[in-house]
């Protein structure tokens, strides 16, 4: 399962803004002419949610949620984060099996680690330790590697794992730029262009937002 989920976030692409595509604006009301700058810098809350979107480097209009992932060099659908251990972006179509990436490596690591737990007691025991030293050291690694990984995927899976029952994605809360990732600030270009951080527009469960309610 882990080898099968970590293919699939590897191959899958993450997402790519269809081509031609175009945000529906209300005609009728005419207040989002998709040709006045002002309106791409989304600085009226009022208008919000029909904001439209730009990218100035692939020259095309950005549905909700979608960003500019500079690695991969295009706009990726419902961006997360462009993640270098699965060589690809996260995005729309691949982040379930990122997910359950993240929660295999989890239960193999922590598997890993329990097994080899009375192992890597014995050596800070009297007793004898069969095994030649090679077997010995690769034990003794085996064991330090896993449960530094269990740990860190832990913490990694519970982040996500709220980020997802929060209906929201890494790139929401903490900024489109990396260098700002950990420490406590945002970049400009962020505060300017992210809704959410102006904390007036934030993501909606689709199922509150259509027009039956
Ligand atoms: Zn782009
Ligand atoms: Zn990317």
């Amino acid at each position: 399962m882990l080898l099968w989920s970590y293919l699939t976030v590897v191959l899958t692409d993450s997402g790519t803004v269809p081509p031609n595509w175009k945000p529906a604006w209300d005609e009728e009301r005419g207040e989002v002419d998709p040709l006045n700058e002002s309106e791409f810098d989304g600085l009226q809350p009022a208008l919000s949610s029909r904001r439209i979107r730009y990218c100035r480097k692939c020259n095309q209009f950005k549905p909700p949620r979608c960003h500019h992932c500079s690695v991969c060099g295009r706009c990726v659908l419902k961006m997360d984060h462009h993640c270098v251990w699965v060589v690809n972006c996260v995005g729309a179509l691949n982040y379930k099996y990122f997910l359950l990436f993240l929660f295999y490596t989890f239960l193999e690591t922590s598997l890993v680690t329990l097994a080899l737990f009375s192992h890597f007691l014995a050596f800070f025991s009297d007793e004898e330790i069969p095994g030649t030293a090679a077997t010995l050291a690769t034990t003794f690694l085996s064991f330090v590697l896993n449960l530094a990984f269990a740990l860190s995927v832990f913490g990694f899976l519970i982040m996500h794992v709220s980020l997802v029952s929060a209906n929201t994605t890494t790139i929401e809360v903490f900024g489109t730029d990396k260098r700002y990732w950990f420490i406590p600030a945002y970049s400009d270009e962020d505060l300017r262009r992210m809704a959410a951080l102006q904390g007036l527009e934030f993501p909606s469960n689709p199922d509150f937002d259509s027009e039956e309610f």
